[in-house]
């Protein structure tokens, strides 16, 4: 069956089309700068190294996924569009509601609507794509897929934060946690490589993009995870801080003069990486450091610093880990963020081998020496064959 994956931002759509369950991708793209003067479509095919580019306004989000349409089906990916049986939406926040994906109705989009508060930034994009793809592809099944879904399983002792409780009744406030997609693709890759049941295993899963995350996984589950009530909580990240004192809040307030606003602006886009040394882009602050920069070098001793916290917390909170995965842009490609976080660890039983990574099959690679007790994978995440994997579960009905 063909599922389209959608992506929607506030003035982007991205999408990829999927033939299941092969997983073969048949065409990915996005349309980019809706509402500007010089909007753009872009998108490629399989074989074809160059992809296509098609710049013209494209006034609003209906536009734009009527453009994909047309693209399906000029390129002759899709011969009509009734060969779409569903459309996969990526939702940021699901709260309380959602513990898996959901076929969508009027009750569905009321809901992840309930949601905008808890998610201003990205809930009314995703929800936009969903009435949009309702108008422009009727005839497909539309299903919701949630970053926090997964995390659901989290014990109350970790998702409850030590407030006056009735921030929690009345406002939800609460740990939710993201990259939830991300986080269970990995957990199911890592099973299916290591020949041990999802439901038997405990993996430490680190997601390292320019946003990051760790998650504790017990039996398959996640039962803890550092991003928070918002995706700012946690481990540092290209621009976001990550834990810090809550009373810095205050004190700025007071030093500074510094609006709630002001504060919560720098904390999400001028902190983390690029707080400390100036650049977010993981590759440029090695560049800088290479050359010998004291703010680069302490930038990635902080990351690294972070995760080897976070590592040791996880540890403790799971009592055996089978294996510490790493995925996202840096974890698949940063061999040097991947030492700085699991150096020193041999009393955990983490063993990481001199030599360079053992690939393995499907694009793993292994860095854990060969009589580690815990096994040290990097494995490519796929959120998007996750999402397009989900909603044909969901539609067939079966459990995802
Ligand atoms: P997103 O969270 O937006 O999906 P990615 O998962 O693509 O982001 O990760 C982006 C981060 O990965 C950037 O900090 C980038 O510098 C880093 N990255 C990508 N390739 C490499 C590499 N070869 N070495 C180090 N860092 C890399």
């Amino acid at each position: 069956m063909k599922v389209l994956v959608l992506n929607c931002g506030s003035s982007s759509i991205k999408y990829r089309l999927f033939e299941l369950p092969a997983g073969n991708v048949l065409t990915s793209g996005e349309v980019e700068r809706i509402g500007e003067a010089e909007s753009l479509l872009r998108y490629s095919l399989p074989g074809n190294s160059s992809p296509v580019e098609n710049r013209h306004p494209i006034a609003d989000h209906r536009e734009g996924l009527a453009g994909i349409m047309a693209a399906l089906l000029e390129s002759g990916t899709v011969q009509e569009l009734t060969e779409l049986a569903a459309i996969g939406h990526r939702v940021v926040h699901g709260g309380e509601c959602f513990r898996q994906p959901i076929r969508v109705d009027d009750e569905v989009i009321a809901r992840i609507r309930d949601m905008i508060p808890l998610a201003p930034l990205h809930n009314p994009a995703n929800l936009m794509g969903i009435e949009v793809a309702i108008q422009v592809a009727p005839q497909a099944t539309q299903v919701a897929v949630f970053d926090t879904a997964y995390h659901q399983s989290l014990p109350p002792h970790a998702w409850h934060y030590a407030l006056p409780y009735s921030l929690y009744t009345e406002h939800r406030v609460r740990r939710y946690g993201f990259h939830g997609t991300s986080h269970h693709y990995v957990a199911k890759q890592a099973a299916t490589f290591l020949g041990k049941p999802l439901d038997q295993l405990n993996l430490i899963s680190l997601h390292l993009g320019n946003g990051a995350s760790a998650t504790a996984i017990r039996n398959g589950q996640s039962i803890d995870t550092s991003m928070g009530m918002t995706p700012l909580e946690g481990l540092v990240m290209g621009t976001r801080c990550g834990d810090i004192d809550p009373a810095i809040h205050s004190y700025l307030n007071r030093v500074r003069e510094m609006s709630i606003e002001e504060v919560d602006r720098m904390l999400n886009r001028d902190s983390g990486l690029k707080g400390l040394c100036g650049h977010n882009d993981m590759r440029e602050v090695h560049e800088l450091a290479d050359a010998g920069d004291e703010s680069a070098l302490l930038a990635l001793d902080v990351y690294g610093y972070r995760l080897k916290k976070y590592i040791g917390a996880y540890f403790a909170a799971l009592g055996r880990v089978d294996a510490i995965v790493f995925t996202g842009g840096i974890g698949e490609n940063d061999s040097g963020i991947r030492t700085l976080a699991c150096s020193g660890l041999e009393a955990l039983g983490i063993h990481i081998d001199d030599a360079p990574p053992r690939p393995a099959a499907n694009n793993i690679l292994c860095l854990h020496r060969e009589d580690s007790p815990v096994r040290v994978l990097v494995i490519p995440t796929n959120e998007e064959l996750e999402i397009a994997v989900q909603t044909m579960d969901c539609i067939s009905n079966r459990v995802a």
